[in-house]
C-alpha cells in the first residue's frame, strides 16, 4: 500500500547552496500532516519538488504510488495544489479563471458547472466572482488560488502557507475548511506557525535549513522546537 505522498530523499542544490538535503517523509492516505519550519527552511522547494514544478537533484518524489517525473500527467490529476504566491492570472475574474482551468483539465461541461459552484461556495468567493482577480485583496487572491487546487476534486493537496494573508475569521473558515476535507483527502499543508498546526494537523513533519528534524506528533514537536532557528 504505497502512501499517498512519498518524499524519498529529495534535495535540491542550487550552484553550492542547498535549498533541501535527503527531506524524506510519507503521509498515508487520510493524514494531515503540517509541514512546520521558518522562513527559508525549505517547504515550497519541498512542495515544488512533491507536485513537479521543481526537477530535483537527486531523490524521488511519488503521488499515489506515481513518479511525479515520470507520471507528470497521473500526477497531477490526483494533486490540488495551493502555490505560496496565488494566482498570477490578473486580467481574468474568479469565474472566468476556474472554468478556464477547469476546461483545460478536460473537466465535461455539467461536472465543471457544479464544481465551480462548490468552489464558489466552500472559498467563500460569490462577492468577488466577476471581478478581476487583480483588484481583488489578498485573502480573497488566497481563496482564489484555494478554489483552484479544490476543482477537480483532488484527493491530494499540498497547500503552501494557506491561511497567509487572511484576516482571522478568514483564517478560521479556511482551517475549518480543511479540516473538513481532511475526512476525505491526503493534505500536507506548511505553516510556520504553530497553532496552525495545533488547530488542523493529526501530524507534524519539522523542516530547518532544508534537512527534516523532526517527524512525530505535535507534543513531541514541542519538546524540539526550542532547537530551531
Ligand atoms: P520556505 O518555503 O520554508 O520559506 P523555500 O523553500 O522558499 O523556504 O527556500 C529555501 C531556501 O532556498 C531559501 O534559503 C531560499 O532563499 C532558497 N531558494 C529558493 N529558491 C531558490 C532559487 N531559485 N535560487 C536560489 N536559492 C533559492
Ligand atoms: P507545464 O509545466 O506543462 O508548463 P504547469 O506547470 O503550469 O504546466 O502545470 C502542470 C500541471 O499542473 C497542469 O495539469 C496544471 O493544471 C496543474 N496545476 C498547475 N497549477 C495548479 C494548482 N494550483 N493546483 C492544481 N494543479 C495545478
Amino acid at each position: 500500500n504505497d502512501p499517498m505522498i512519498d518524499a524519498k530523499g529529495l534535495s535540491k542544490y542550487y550552484g553550492p547552496f542547498i535549498a533541501t538535503e535527503n527531506v524524506t517523509f510519507s503521509v498515508p492516505k487520510g493524514e494531515i500532516a503540517a509541514f512546520l519550519g521558518p522562513n527559508g527552511a525549505g517547504k515550497s522547494t519541498t512542495m515544488k519538488l512533491l507536485t513537479g514544478f521543481l526537477t530535483p537533484s537527486e531523490g524521488e518524489a511519488r503521488i499515489g504510488g506515481f513518479a511525479v517525473a515520470e507520471d507528470r500527467i497521473a500526477a497531477s490529476e490526483l494533486i490540488g495544489y495551493l502555490p505560496e504566491n496565488g494566482p498570477l492570472y490578473n486580467e481574468m475574474t474568479p469565474k472566468g479563471l476556474l472554468k478556464y482551468l477547469g476546461q483545460a483539465r478536460g473537466l465535461k461541461a455539467s461536472t465543471l458547472k457544479s464544481r465551480m459552484d462548490y468552489v464558489a461556495t466552500k472559498c467563500s468567493l460569490g462577492d468577488v466572482w466577476g471581478k478581476q482577480i487583480g483588484k481583488l485583496s489578498r485573502g480573497y487572491r488566497q481563496r482564489v488560488g484555494m478554489a483552484h487546487a479544490l476543482l477537480h476534486d483532488p484527493e491530494v493537496l499540498i497547500l503552501d502557507e494557506p491561511t497567509s494573508g487572511l484576516d482571522p475569521n478568514q483564517t478560521f473558515q479556511v482551517r475549518d475548511l480543511i479540516r473538513e476535507l481532511g475526512q476525505s483527502k491526503t493534505i500536507l499543508l506548511s505553516t510556520h506557525i504553530l497553532s496552525e498546526v495545533e488547530a488542523v494537523c493529526d501530524r507534524v513533519i519539522l523542516i530547518n535549513r532544508g534537512r527534516i528534524v523532526l517527524d512525530g506528533t505535535v507534543d513531541e514537536m514541542k519538546g524540539e522546537s526550542g532547537n530551531m532557528e
